[in-house]
This record gives C-alpha cells, sequence and structure tokens, in this order.
C-alpha cells in the first residue's frame, strides 16, 4: 500500500505515521527527517538546508524529490510523511508512483501553537517533552539523563504560525491535485491520539474492502 499523509504543523502527523508502520507493514518515507539528519550530520548540504529551516521556510524541490525517488525505489509499501509540498512535487511523485490514499490531517492554528511550541527536547540524548503535555519531573531538566532541555528554533510560536501559514497556502493545490483524482480523505486531528488513529484506520480498512 502507497499511502500519504499531509498536515500542518503539529497535525501528529510523525506519530501517526510512526504507527501505521507495524499495523500495516509500511516503511516510513520521512523526508524532514532526511533532512534534518543531513542537518546534524552537518554536510555542506546540511548547511544550506538549515538556513532554510531555521526561517521557517522550505527546502527547494529538486532536493528533497531527488532523496524521495531514491527511497521510494526499494521500498514499494511506504507512509510518505511531509512531501509532497507542492503540486509541481505531487506531479514528480505521479511519474514514478501510484498512490492509494492519501490522508489530509486537518487542526487550527491554536492547536498547531499549542501542540508545538510546548516542546522541548533534551539537548543531550534527545528525549521529547512538552510543557502541557508531557513534563519534566524538573522544569527544563532531562528526566532520563539530566541534560538540559531546549526549544527548537522552528518550534518557536512566531515561527509554528509562519510555518502553519505556509502549510496551508501551499497545501491546498497539493490536496485539490488528490481530490481531483480521488484519493483523498480528510480526517479531523484535533482530538486525543488514540481517537485520531481510529479514524485513519477506518479510513485505510475502508479503502482495502
Ligand atoms: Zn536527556
Amino acid at each position: 500500500m502507497k499511502l500519504i499523509i499531509v498536515g500542518p504543523p503539529g497535525s501528529g502527523k510523525g506519530t501517526i505515521a510512526k504507527r501505521l508502520i507495524p499495523d500495516f507493514k509500511l516503511t516510513h518515507i520521512s523526508p524532514g527527517e532526511m533532512l534534518r539528519e543531513e542537518v546534524s550530520k552537518k554536510t555542506s548540504l546540511g548547511e544550506e538546508i538549515n538556513k532554510y529551516i531555521s526561517q521557517g521556510q522550505l527546502v527547494p524541490d529538486n532536493v528533497v524529490s531527488d532523496m524521495v525517488k531514491l527511497k521510494i525505489r526499494g521500498h514499494p509499501d511506504f507512509v510518505l510523511d511531509g512531501f509532497p509540498r507542492t503540486v509541481e512535487q505531487a506531479q514528480i511523485l505521479d511519474k514514478f508512483t501510484k498512490i492509494d490514499l492519501v490522508l489530509s490531517l486537518d487542526v487550527s492554528e491554536k492547536i498547531s501553537v499549542e501542540r508545538l511550541s510546548g516542546r522541548r527536547v533534551c539537548s543531550k540524548c534527545e528525549t521529547p517533552f512538552h510543557i502541557k503535555f508531557m513534563m519534566p519531573k524538573k522544569p527544563g531538566v532531562c528526566d532520563k539523563c539530566g541534560g538540559k532541555l531546549v526549544q527548537r528554533s522552528d518550534e518557536k510560536p512566531a515561527i509554528v504560525k509562519e510555518r502553519f501559514k505556509i502549510y496551508h497556502q501551499q497545501s491546498l493545490p497539493v490536496v485539490k491535485h488528490y481530490q481531483k483524482k480521488k484519493i483523498l480523505q480528510i480526517v479531523d486531528a484535533s482530538g486525543a491520539p488514540e481517537e485520531v488513529y481510529d479514524n485513519i484506520k477506518e479510513a485505510i480498512n475502508s479503502l482495502k474492502k
């Protein structure tokens, strides 16, 4: 099965994609993660990518598309997370694979900002926390290793709002692209994680029948 999951920052799509992997035997293809890996390795490509990400901007099409193409070649069943972000990317994708279902997660800007700007990550072991939903025992300190908790630069409220705005500007044409192909399903993602995931499983299972 070939799935695409789209949703604004804070819609939980990364977490959902990770759960779909064992449940439906899929490979998780996340260009966002692939890009961050490149950044953390501090390659020259990584440095270039970081300039876009830290300003809430998108990384150019050709860089992302090439990475995705390579990965899909070896993995026929997948969930694609964070791609395509533009109609141009969707058209490139259409040329090398046929998607079965596109799940579009829907949340408000308010929820997006609340979920993301509260996130903290340990600067040493990268364990994630949340100042509201997953509080550390001691504010600002990692429960596991005592490392300092930091906020990712792209999760500051102003940047989240910018990312949310960019997402909607860019995703509307992409969503329409898949609506025309009749493979789009819109899922309300503002509820509790379990509730949202049940809706998604239902959408996938109805496709199988
Ligand atoms: Zn830690």
